[in-house]
C-alpha cells in the first residue's frame, strides 16, 4: 500500500502552516482549512489544496492533522470533524491540549469509528519548518503506527509513550523544563549584564559545560539582542503552564519551582506582553531588577 495519504490539515498558524508544507514536499495530498484565508492561500502556493470549512477539509481524508491553539479550539472543531470525516479516518492532534480533554476526545472519536493519537511537538518554529520536531504520541499501538508515515514528514523523534493522553502528559512536563530553563537564561543573562561581562562569550563556553542547553542554543541570542518575535507566544506558554499547573494539582504532585515560573510568565502577559516569544521571561527580570 502507497504511504501516500490525503491528510486535511486544520490551523495553519506558526507551527501547522510549515507542517502543511512539509506534508506537500513528502508527497502526500494535503487539504489546509485556517480560521483566516490567507494562511489557506499559503499553504494553496505551496502545492495544497484550500477548504473553506472543516467539514470541506476533512471529508474524504484518510488522516486529519489539527493544530490549534488550546482545549477549547480543538474541542470546538471535534463536531465538525467527527461527523463530516470517513469512518476508519486517522484523527491526529497535534496541538498541545489538557491530557483529560484529549482522552475524552480519543473517547467520542472511537464512538463514531474514527481512531485518535494525541500527538504534541516539541521544537517550535524552527523544528516545524525544518521538519525535526519530537512527537510524543498517546493512543493505541495500532493507531500510532498507523499515524507513522504522516509524523515522520513533519518530525525526526517519534516516541509512543503510552495510551491516550499521555501524549499531552508528557509535553506537559516538557513545558514544564522548557519555562523554567529559560526563566534560569533570562537571569543569568542579566546578572551577567549587569556585571559588564560579554553575554555572547559567556553564553559560549555555558554552552559547552554541564550548563549547555537548548534554550541557550536556540534562544540566547535572541534574548541578548533584545529580539522577541514569536516563536511561542508567552499566550500559549501561559495556556500550557495552567495545564502543568492543574496536573499536577490533580496528582498531587508538588512542583515548587514550575508553581513561580507559572506565577511569572502570568506576570509577563498581564503586563501586555503575551504576544511576545516566550524567552521575553528576560523583560520581567530586567523589571524586577530595576533595569527597565
Ligand atoms: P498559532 O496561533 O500560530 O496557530 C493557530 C492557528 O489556528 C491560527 O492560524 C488560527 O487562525 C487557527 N485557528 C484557531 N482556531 C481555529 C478554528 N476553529 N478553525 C480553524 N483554524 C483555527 O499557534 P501555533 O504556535 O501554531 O501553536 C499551535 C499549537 O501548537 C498550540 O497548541 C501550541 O501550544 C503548540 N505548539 C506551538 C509551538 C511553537 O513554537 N509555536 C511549539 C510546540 C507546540
Amino acid at each position: 500500500m502507497s504511504e501516500q495519504r490525503t491528510v486535511a490539515v486544520i490551523g495553519l498558524g506558526i507551527m501547522g502552516g510549515p507542517m502543511a508544507a512539509n506534508l506537500v514536499r513528502a508527497g502526500h495530498d494535503v487539504i489546509g482549512y485556517n480560521r483566516s484565508r490567507e494562511k489557506v492561500d499559503a499553504l494553496v502556493a505551496q502545492g495544497g489544496r484550500g477548504a473553506g470549512s472543516v467539514a470541506e477539509a476533512v471529508t474524504g481524508a484518510d488522516v486529519v492533522l489539527t493544530m490549534l491553539p488550546d482545549s477549547p479550539d480543538v474541542e470546538g472543531v471535534a463536531g465538525d470533524l467527527l461527523a463530516n470525516a470517513r469512518p476508519g479516518a486517522l484523527w491526529i492532534d497535534a496541538s498541545t491540549i489538557r491530557p483529560d480533554v484529549a482522552a475524552r476526545l480519543n473517547g467520542a472519536a472511537t464512538e463514531r469509528g474514527i481512531r485518535m493519537v494525541d500527538a504534541p511537538v516539541s521544537g517550535g518554529e524552527a523544528g516545524a519548518v525544518e521538519g525535526s520536531l519530537s512527537i510524543m504520541v498517546g493512543g493505541t499501538a495500532e493507531d500510532v503506527e498507523a499515524a507513522r508515515p504522516v509524523l515522520d514528514a513533519v518530525g525526526s523523534t517519534i516516541v509512543h509513550v503510552g495510551p491516550a493522553g499521555s501524549g499531552q502528559t508528557v509535553k506537559a512536563a516538557n513545558q514544564l523544563i522548557v519555562a523554567g530553563t529559560i526563566q534560569l537564561v533570562a537571569e543569568a543573562l542579566v546578572f551577567l549584564d549587569a556585571h559588564g561581562v560579554d553575554a555572547e562569550a559567556a553564553v559560549e563556553v555555558l554552552a559547552g559545560g554541564l550548563a549547555g542547553n537548548r534554550i541557550l542554543d536556540r534562544k540566547a541570542a535572541g534574548m541578548i539582542a533584545g529580539d522577541y518575535t514569536p516563536g511561542f507566544r508567552v499566550d500559549l506558554h501561559h495556556k500550557d503552564l495552567g495545564i502543568v499547573t492543574s496536573a499536577a494539582r490533580e496528582a498531587g504532585v508538588a512542583i515548587p519551582l514550575g508553581a513561580v515560573v507559572a506565577q511569572l510568565m502570568g506576570a509577563l502577559r498581564a503586563r501586555g506582553h503575551g504576544s511576545l516569544d516566550h524567552s521575553a521571561l528576560r523583560l520581567l527580570v530586567e523589571e524586577l531588577s530595576g533595569l527597565k
